[in-house]
């Protein structure tokens, strides 16, 4: 029988069927891989144990989830105010790694009624958007349809509301309180156990340890492959008088002509300069 590794606790590797009932199983000596949650795998339903593993079509490096679907970044709106230079700095890393980001805002019911607008810039470039309050339960519905059937893996700085949402979708109380509590979580001494939560539906969901600031967080990007990962940048990156035109400072650049009209955002273009001048920065430091 197939199933999803779900966890691994005390060398007993925890499987899910396709209903969702666990099976603790041990593993086949012969099987020298290392597995991760989110891994398909054969066991024998009788004897419990994992017989053979199925290739997997990406492995998320830090924490180690196998074939996720897509990366939900979590930021808030106020408490901590939202920071759009933070917030292209975790899409960079999520698609720079070659995952699908999903954008959560949360805490709208703190807002003024046109919060939506300096979301913009986003929208144009593609991004799935979606606006949330976790506390109010506000427009959870087409969240959750877009989690569904799918390993989703949940990122984003620290104090937005990314436990108290998985207290909210998460399906198993026990599971809960094993993975969501803030004792296991901020623990210097424990070593935090990566799990798939499951959601109500078909769906999983991982938790990320919390990143304070971003200064934790290494983009292994190149300077000169930057471009590739803002969207309304990248459309242009053919057009250019030059080839490899890092739209800063080359003449007959079609990027900087699409600021000027406004059709690319001066914003997201601003931070785009700044992250640019920090790898270039740390290429020569190495
Ligand atoms: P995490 O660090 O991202 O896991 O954030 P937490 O879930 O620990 O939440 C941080 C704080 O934000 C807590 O005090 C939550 O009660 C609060 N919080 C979470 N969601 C909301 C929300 O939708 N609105 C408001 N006003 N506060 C929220
Ligand atoms: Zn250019």
């Amino acid at each position: 029988m197939q199933g999803i590794l779900t966890k691994l606790i005390g060398g007993f590797f925890f499987v899910a069927d396709s209903e969702k009932n666990i099976y603790k199983c041990s593993i086949r000596g012969r099987i020298q891989e290392t597995i991760y949650p989110g891994d398909y795998v054969e066991i024998n339903k009788e004897e419990l144990t994992i017989e053979d593993f199925y290739p997997r079509k990406n492995l998320l490096k830090r924490p180690k989830i196998a074939n996720v679907d897509q990366v939900i970044i979590m930021h808030s709106l106020k408490k901590p105010e939202f920071k759009a230079s933070l917030l292209d700095r975790f899409l960079l890393l999520v698609e720079s790694s070659g995952f699908e980001p999903l954008i959560v805002i949360n805490k709208i019911e703190l807002a003024d009624d046109d919060y939506k607008s300096q979301f913009e810039d986003y929208k144009k470039a593609g991004y799935q958007l979606h606006f949330i309050s976790v506390k109010e339960e506000l427009n959870f519905e087409p969240l959750l349809k877009k989690l569904d059937k799918k390993v989703n893996v949940l990122t984003g700085p620290s104090g937005v509301g990314k436990s108290s949402f998985l207290n909210k979708i998460i399906k198993d109380a026990d599971l809960k309180t094993a993975s969501v509590s803030k004792k296991l979580k901020k623990g210097v001494h424990t070593t935090r156990m990566v799990e798939l939560l499951s959601l109500e539906n078909k769906g999983w969901i991982a938790d990320t340890p919390g990143f304070s600031s971003m200064s934790k967080i290494d983009l292994e990007i190149e300077a000169e492959n930057l471009s590739w990962y803002f969207p309304e940048i990248a459309q242009f990156n053919n057009s250019c008088r030059f080839n490899g035109c890092s739209h800063i400072h080359e003449p007959g650049c079609k990027v900087k002509e699409k600021i000027e009209s406004g059709e690319i955002s001066k914003k997201r273009y601003d931070n785009y300069k700044e992250i640019y001048s920090e790898l270039k920065e740390k290429e020569i430091r190495y």
